[in-house]
């Protein structure tokens, strides 16, 4: 061996370690949330063409996620996928260890498909539509908030598809007919990822030692739920509009999907102990929503207390909802004119139409497509809502 082969040899054991070497790309989704049909890999160009695995009857063609393995550390991977609008966010998210996400730099589109290119952090990253929460995730929420005295968790339901679905109870309240009731859930789309990611936020704040938090739990009783739909969240389907019917337009007297049955059930319990006073369903809405909105119920299906305090909840969640995402004050009313046969069976509708008259119902949709929606800008979302409420319950809502 020649002195140069010896030195190359040399240079090769004390940097193989740090260099990958590109090789076959290929893309698995066998995971929980998994979605991606392979239409191509251009092993040359270096160029995966995807789009979500169609699950039929399970709602939207939208939420993709993939991991992505035979890279080349440095490399440049191009990242094609369709359909617009609702799988194609400007800037997709992209993971060396599956766990922190960072957004790609927006892509470019043609027609109704985009492309993005991911400078590679590792021979095997993640792709996807946006920060994946999954069961998993939400049953670590459940189980870190748990191990405070004043948190308990529990399961809302056995899901039809044989998941549980955790859930949180959090009080320092002493049971009385002042106790305020306060009800949170995300995640009846299941693509929408964001809106886990706003109760997360919610519940980190809700369990810490910030005064108002503190406060707040010394005389409310709050259930807060990450995931309503578990089932297509774990096989990875998008869910909004899904056969029978929607989640959020499953509220009717004979719902199909348990975790609504059951949310219903603790709700009217709660309502009917006098013990009810908020609920707040959280989404994520459309492609060109830029900033944070309500849909709020029909407001002349309200008595004038209901009115009174939508209008100052609307109010408290414009001063605390700062952002970067932040809250302009945009409230959509989803009467009849917003769906003509089931507006009375979304959610918060059914809430405001079954429980006391001075009961606030509001879905918030917080914005998915802008370089602002990432997972620490959620969760301040999730802070701020919580501020709101306890704001908003600085006074007391009941009396008229
Ligand atoms: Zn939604």
């Amino acid at each position: 061996m020649t002195r140069i082969q010896i030195f190359a040899l040399l240079l090769c054991c004390s940097f193989g370690s740090t260099f990958t070497h590109a090789g076959e790309i290929q893309v698995d989704i066998n995971f929980p949330g998994g979605s991606a049909k392979v239409e191509s890999i251009d092993q040359e160009k270096r160029v995966v063409t995807l789009s979500p695995t169609p699950h039929q009857g399970k709602g939207f063609v939208c939420w993709w996620y993939a991991r992505i393995s035979g890279l080349q550390t440095g490399e440049t991977l191009t990242l094609d996928v369709g359909n617009a609008p609702w799988a194609t966010p400007d800037q997709a998210v992209f993971s060396h260890n599956n766990e922190s996400w960072q957004q790609t730099k927006p892509g470019l589109r043609t027609g109704k498909r985009i492309r993005y290119e991911i400078k590679v952090p590792a021979a095997e990253i993640w792709v996807a539509w946006g920060a994946p929460f999954l069961l998993e995730h939400a049953q670590r929420t459940v189980d870190l908030a748990a191990k405070h005295s004043f948190v308990e968790a529990i399961e809302l339901c056995q899901t039809r598809g044989g998941n549980s679905t955790p859930a949180l109870v959090i009080t320092e309240a002493p049971e009385s007919p002042e106790r305020i009731g306060i009800w949170i859930q995300a995640r009846q789309h299941a693509w929408e990822s964001g809106s886990s990611w706003v109760c997360n936020g919610f519940v980190k704040w809700i369990v810490s030692d910030a005064p108002a938090a503190q406060e707040l739990r010394k005389k409310a009783l709050i259930t807060v739920v990450p995931i309503m739909d578990v089932d297509n969240v774990q096989i990875g389907a998008g869910g909004k509009n899904q056969k029978p019917q929607d989640h959020n337009r499953d509220w009717s007297d004979e719902p199909h999907w348990k975790a609504v049955a059951t949310a219903q059930v603790a709700i009217r319990d709660q309502d009917q102990n006098g013990n009810f006073d908020l609920f707040v369903d959280l989404h994520n809405p459309a492609a060109g929503d830029k900033h944070p909105y309500y849909f709020i119920p029909p407001k002349d299906q309200f008595p004038p207390i209901g009115r009174r305090n939508l209008k100052t909840f609307l109010e408290k969640s414009k001063e605390q909802i700062t952002g970067p995402l932040s809250f302009k004050g945009r409230a959509i009313e989803s009467g009849p004119k917003y769906d003509r046969n089931a507006w009375m069976y979304i959610s918060k509708n059914w809430v405001a139409t079954h429980t006391q008259d001075h009961v606030v119902a509001v879905t918030l949709e917080t914005a998915w497509n802008t370089p602002e929606s990432t997972v620490p800008n959620y969760e301040q979302v999730g802070r701020e809502l919580g501020l709101t409420i306890s704001k908003y319950f600085e006074q007391d809502r009941r009396s008229q």
